[in-house]
């Protein structure tokens, strides 16, 4: 559009030029220009024929056709002018006067351009400048606006509780927040004060944007969108003011929802941290907190802002008022991941033989973003291999690529090293079989995916969310296990048993300073973890103990390590020949599914 104009303008300015170049050259050829005295001389002559007035100009045709033009002063009429000559009159008689009316196209055209020209394009300039700096302007006020996103009603594919799988209890509890949405008159009789805020507390990935815009789709209002870190720019006041002009636009289209995702970016607990921009921060959360009090009554605006870390929230946005709801949205369990993969399969080709709750007994732990991410990875694995329907082949690999990463057969390994992998992958999985609070092992293999050498896959049979002290310490030592079997059978250890031994250090640790679970430092917990955005991100941990507390913890875990390695090096020792086996099996085979492992074990 812009474009268009400037374009027009240039061809305009283009084409004056040529106008004024033409008609001035136009005006010169044919005609002579001569002074008045000549045309008294001539008209005394009687050379003249005919005589036109046209504006100052007295065109002046003589007797054997030559045109002259002779130019008199503005003020002065040709009669006048020619009495002023003397001129007898009998000498006019023959010559045909005429006055020409000259207001035409050519006549204002010739005026006005010479000094139009010079102020059209002096206008042109200033209004091209005007229009840059009012592009820039109208950035800079548009730079406090919310550009929140505002789903329409109408949209077709508008997202449903019933797009929403599991979660029931979340479900059950956001119906309420439809019901205000849609007949908050009924709540408004009994005199009951709708709730301005719903906190979607949850890990990442387990639905709480979608189950937003699903409250939204379910009350068919509109659903303004947005992202706590948006609020947070380079200048100091624009979130606040985005705040401002996005609770506007939501008042104005009430009822409807505001979903304001990740608020941890902003709803930090204020005044602590030594966060870069942490004033603005403080600033857009006072206005949101403002901003949720300012509701009239009859504004029917609900606020749902999610988050995963409702640890480090400022304890101003969740007293009544604000966000006095709070919906924990879990991770899935088996039956809401089987619920969770139907909802994505839908438009999928699956085999015939595809038994989605295997699929969702393999993956505990699994959020619905994972499972999603699960079935899309294995529908780009089937159409990488060209076939046109997912099998549970490809389902499986999927899981594996999801929780451990790609595979990368290419991975070159000498011998050595793969019989080090073997034996160490051997190692972690034996040991797992004959410890009583492992989970069963699923698959071992020797295939590099992501940054393992190998990996064994151990998959709960059930969903847990506690674990005992015994749990953890199987886990430790089926984590030593590789370090253990690599000395063993190799002499030395190599760095493939790096990560093991941290995790297993860091589980240690967390037995006796988060769970209590030490006899000897006994139930308490030991130092305040804080976590500080500073250059990224940084887990800062506040010691609140002694020094010869500190000594303790070492001490406790050294000693939780040493009776883990006792554990797994027993098992080692007796399990000597089935471990041989398995190694060997990993070895010719590369990877033993779970049938295999076990037929391999009970054999001997
Ligand atoms: P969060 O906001 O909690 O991080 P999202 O709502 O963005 O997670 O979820 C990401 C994706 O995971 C969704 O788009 C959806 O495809 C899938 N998903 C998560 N939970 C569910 C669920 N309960 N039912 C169906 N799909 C889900
Ligand atoms: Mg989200
Ligand atoms: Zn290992």
């Amino acid at each position: 559009m812009k474009n268009l104009v400037k374009n027009f303008l240039v061809f305009f300015l283009v084409f004056l030029a040529i106008a004024a170049i033409f008609s001035t050259f136009s005006s010169q050829t044919k005609t002579s220009r001569v002074g008045i005295e000549a045309l008294i001389q001539e008209l005394n002559q009687d050379k003249v024929k005919s005589l036109v007035v046209s504006g100052n100009d007295i065109e002046i045709e003589l007797q054997d056709g030559t045109l002259q033009v002779a130019q008199k002063e503005a003020s002065e009429s040709l009669s006048t002018l020619l009495s002023n000559f003397q001129l007898s009159p009998d000498k006019l008689e023959k010559v045909a006067i005429s006055v020409k009316d000259e207001s035409g196209w050519s006549y204002w055209f010739g005026i006005i351009l010479p000094i139009a020209l010079p102020l059209i394009l002096i206008a042109a300039f200033f209004i091209f400048m005007m229009r840059g700096a009012q592009g820039m302007n109208s950035k800079a006020m548009s730079f406090g606006q919310s550009n929140a996103k505002d789903f329409n009603i109408n949209n077709k594919d508008q997202v449903t509780f019933k797009d929403v799988a599991g979660a029931k209890e979340a479900k059950e509890e956001l119906h309420e927040v439809v019901e205000f949405l849609k007949y908050p008159k009924k709540f408004q009789d009994l005199g009951a004060r709708i709730p301005r805020g719903v906190l979607l507390l949850g890990s990442p990935g387990t639905g709480k944007t979608l189950l937003a815009r699903a409250v939204a789709g379910e009350a068919k209002v509109p659903f303004f969108h947005m992202s706590g870190s948006e609020f947070v720019e380079m200048f100091v006041g624009v979130g606040a003011s985005r705040v401002r002009s996005l609770f506007q636009k939501a008042k104005k289209h009430s009822p409807c929802i505001v979903f304001i995702d990740e608020i941890d970016a902003v709803g930090r607990r204020r005044g602590s941290g030594l966060g870069g921009s942490h004033d603005e921060r403080e600033q857009t959360l006072n206005q949101i907190l403002v901003e949720m009090d300012g509701f009239e009554p009859t504004q029917n605006v609900i606020v749902i802002a999610a988050t995963n870390r409702p640890d480090v929230l400022d304890p101003a946005l969740l007293r009544p008022g604000r966000f006095d709801r709070q919906v924990v949205i879990d991770r899935p369990d088996l039956k809401d991941r089987e619920e969770i993969l139907k909802v994505h399969v839908k438009k999928k080709p699956l085999a015939k033989d595809v038994d989605l709750k295997r699929i969702a007994e393999r993956t505990p732990g699994f959020s619905g973003a994972d499972l999603a991410n699960l079935l899309n990875e294995a529908a780009i694995l089937t159409a990488r291999t060209d076939k046109k329907i997912i099998g549970m082949e490809e389902l499986f690999s999927a899981i594996e690529k999801v929780m451990i990463g790609p595979e990368r057969k290419s991975r070159i390994i000498n011998d050595k090293e793969k019989k080090i992998t073997a034996y160490h992958e051997a190692g972690h999985a034996v040991v797992a079989h004959f410890l009583p609070n492992s989970d069963p092992v699923q698959k071992v293999s020797i295939i590099a995916r992501g940054q393992a050498g190998g990996y064994t896959l151990k998959v709960p049979t059930e969903d847990r969310y506690f674990h005992s002290k015994s749990d953890f310490m199987d886990e430790i030592a089926v984590l030593l296990a590789g370090h253990l079997i690599e000395k063993e059978v190799f002499g030395e250890v190599t760095t493939g048993a790096t990560s093991d031994l941290r995790r297993a250090t860091s589980i240690a640790r967390s037995l006796i300073t988060d769970y209590g679970m030490s006899d000897v430092l006994g139930p308490r917990t030991f130092g305040q973890k804080e976590e500080l955005i500073f250059l990224g991100r940084e887990i800062h941990e506040q010691r609140d103990y002694s020094e010869k507390i500190a000594e303790e913890i070492d001490v406790e875990i050294h000693s939780f390590i040493s009776q883990a390695t006792l554990k797994a090096q027993k098992i080692i020792q007796e399990q000597r020949d089935k471990l041989e086996k398995v190694a060997l099996a990993l070895l010719a085979k590369e990877t033993l599914e779970k049938e295999e492992f076990e037929a391999l074990l009970a054999a001997a």
